[in-house]
């Protein structure tokens, strides 16, 4: 089924594969070389008896299609595949719409779908610096405190609420005071394990796909209407774009939700990668991986990304174990991407590894960090080296990193700040700009569980007020925030979001996993230190450089002593000039404040461990600073 002949034979390049619906014509086409038969069933709705049924006429290169000269926009659809004289009833895997739970496909005219104003919407103007928030779409709004409207509470519409609960800003309100640059969300195509029409105390993060071009159901206000998802999904990016923030789509492209899925039953054993002994592989851990490499595989693929990029007006994707993808694959998107929508303009970034082995097809080369060589300078991939080094590694759960208590990593934590470019890790990447700096994201421990997890012993309360602990996340913010590279934070790292310490909370309750708005107001302190942080990275060119020679502005790395070191920066723009000529960052993570020299010249202090952005002159006497235990502190040098 699968192999280099059968690619050569049936490739097909058209993207008009699905149905395309205009005012005047439908067109239906998929592809299956393998059919011997294919009927299509028009249903007025999700769940009733088919009123048309067809046979569909085969063409070239396994295509098989069938045209309407009318409009059947909002007219449910299926396929009856006849395969070795077996029939098997499938939804379509190239499907813009979708019945509720995603079973029958939809017609759908994506012009009827468009909110007011959606043509003309369009991305803010890029920033000097990508600062990546990690969301969850329910997480977002489920909270009462919320202040969203309780239709709205998890779902797509809360983004055009301008969230404030009367008391203090939330939601959307609080997202473009923070000085984010990206929102990056959890996926939001649709998938199979929340049941649409439950109950909304469900919940999943949703990694597992059913219709790769769909929206999630569960997000809309309503289901059994396939047009409302499109449109409501369109209206929170659009909302998102009006708050000035780019808006980066998190896509599932290794596995689907179950091997059974509308791939498979159009083109069985194709879509898949399969062992020896004709087990499937299951380097997701999901029980199936998809088999990129092959020809209409990266095909599906890259078009789906161009589609939601072109429809959908996306700013970037995250591709989840991208290990389990191809570097072929991955360059060629970017590739689509530059040459659809301008150079960089879209960001690309992904997960360097996969759950176990995977058997690739014969001359391609896995999107593993390994291979950071071959991949495109514009692809970049999460640094697992920094995360680890600043707070421990993520599955040792009483390991420190060098904020809580590690020992030996002085020497480590410096090479972070190039981001490994001058070397430390067992890859060197192109430049910074393959890197996504970051201390947490969904999967394992909140920053906070985390370093409660490290710094306290025996029982631990996640809600406790701890200064030591709210000390070293500063300083772990610090540190990746005084990192070249990407930066990237999940959701309410910023105000010390906790999940109680659970580590994999992809199926818990929602109220495990929410974003408590009040804790926004009760960790104040903390927000403002990020929020300082973000302000401050944006003004430095020292950081914001992404060029292969950005690791060359670092100067004089020194380790003082256990747990203190310091470098020094070159921080002039490319004119040569800057508010600040040069940085000199220090890095304290004794508990015990000590006194550091400081090379000639006139500084002044821009961050220490209480306040972030600041601009304060130095206290007259010596030429030494004094800076507290546990915390970081940022100088800088005016030019002559
Ligand atoms: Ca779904």
């Amino acid at each position: 089924m699968a192999g280099r002949e059968f690619d050569e034979k049936y490739r097909y390049d058209g993207n008009d594969l699905g149905a395309a619906c205009t005012e005047q014509k439908t067109v239906f086409k998929v592809w299956s070389p393998v059919a011997e038969q294919i009927e299509l069933s028009l249903y007025r709705d999700g769940s009733s008896p088919a009123y048309f049924t067809k046979e569909m006429q085969q063409e070239e290169k396994g295509i098989w299609k069938l045209e309407f000269e009318e409009s059947l926009h909002g007219v449910y659809y299926d396929y009856l595949v006849r395969i070795g004289g077996k029939d098997k009833r499938t939804a379509d895997p190239y499907a813009v719409g979708c019945s509720c739970n995603g079973n029958r496909s939809m017609v759908v005219n994506l012009r009827l779908t468009d909110p007011p104003g959606f043509e003309s919407d369009t991305a803010p103007v890029k920033d000097k610096e990508q600062i990546i928030y990690e969301l969850h779409i329910k997480d977002f709004s489920y909270d009462k405190e919320s202040g969203v409207p309780d239709a709205y509470r998890g779902k797509y519409k809360a983004f055009t609420v301008i969230g404030t609960n009367g008391n203090y800003p939330t939601c959307m309100e609080y997202l473009k005071n923070l000085g984010i640059t990206h929102v990056h969300l959890l996926p939001f195509f649709d998938y199979a394990s929340v049941d649409e029409a439950g109950e909304e105390s469900q919940y999943n993060w949703g990694y597992d796909p059913l219709n790769f071009n769909v929206p999630e159901g569960s997000y809309a206000t309503d289901v059994m209407d396939g047009t409302v998802r499109i449109r409501e999904c369109k209206e929170m990016i659009q909302a998102l774009h009006a708050n000035g923030l780019r808006v980066i789509m998190d896509v599932v492209y290794n596995h689907t939700y179950k091997e059974d899925s509308w791939l498979q039953r159009m083109v069985p054993g194709y879509y898949y990668r399969y062992k020896e002994d004709g087990s499937l592989s299951d380097g997701s851990a999901c029980g199936n991986d998809i088999a990129a490499g092959r020809a209409m595989v990266d095909n599906y693929i890259a078009d789906s990304v161009m589609y939601w990029a072109k429809e959908y007006h996306l700013d970037g994707f995250r591709f989840d174990l991208m290990g389990l993808l191809t570097v072929e694959l991955m360059n060629r998107i970017r590739k689509e991407l530059d040459q659809e929508f301008g150079e960089g303009e879209k960001l690309l970034y992904g997960e360097p590894w996969r759950a176990d082995d995977s058997p690739m097809e014969t001359g391609t080369k896995a999107a593993l960090k390994a291979n950071a060589a071959c991949l495109d300078e514009g692809i970049g991939f999460f640094s697992d080296d920094t995360r680890d080094v600043i707070k421990g590694h993520v599955f040792e759960e009483k390991e420190p990193g060098f904020v809580n208590g590690g020992t030996d990593l002085e020497t480590k934590v410096l090479y972070a700040v190039t981001g490994w470019r001058d070397g430390g890790a067992s890859v060197r990447p192109k430049s910074c700009r393959q890197i996504i700096n970051y201390v947490s994201a969904h999967d394992n421990f909140t920053l906070w569980d985390k370093l409660v997890l490290t710094m306290r012993d025996g029982e631990a309360d996640f809600s406790g007020r701890y200064e030591d602990v709210l000390a070293a996340n500063k300083l772990a913010a610090f540190i990746y925030f005084t990192c070249q590279g990407n930066l990237f934070l999940q959701a309410g790292e910023e105000f010390a979001r906790t999940k109680f310490g659970e580590d994999n909370s992809y199926c818990s309750v929602p109220e495990v996993n929410m974003l408590r708005w009040r804790q926004t107001v009760e960790r104040k302190g903390l927000v403002d230190y990020y929020r300082g942080l973000i302000s401050l990275r944006k003004k430095l060119p020292a950081l914001c450089d992404k060029s292969s020679n950005a690791a060359k502005r670092m100067k004089e790395k020194e380790v003082l002593k256990e747990g203190v070191v310091t470098f020094r920066m070159d921080n002039r723009d490319d004119n040569g000039d800057g508010i600040w000529e040069e940085l000199f960052v220090i890095y304290n993570a004794a508990s015990d404040s000590c006194t550091v020299d400081l090379p000639e010249g006139r500084w002044e202090i821009l961050a220490d461990g209480r306040e972030a952005d600041c601009c304060r002159a130095m206290p007259s006497a010596g030429k030494g600073v004094s800076i507290d235990g546990k915390s970081g502190m940022m100088l800088g040098r005016k030019g002559a």
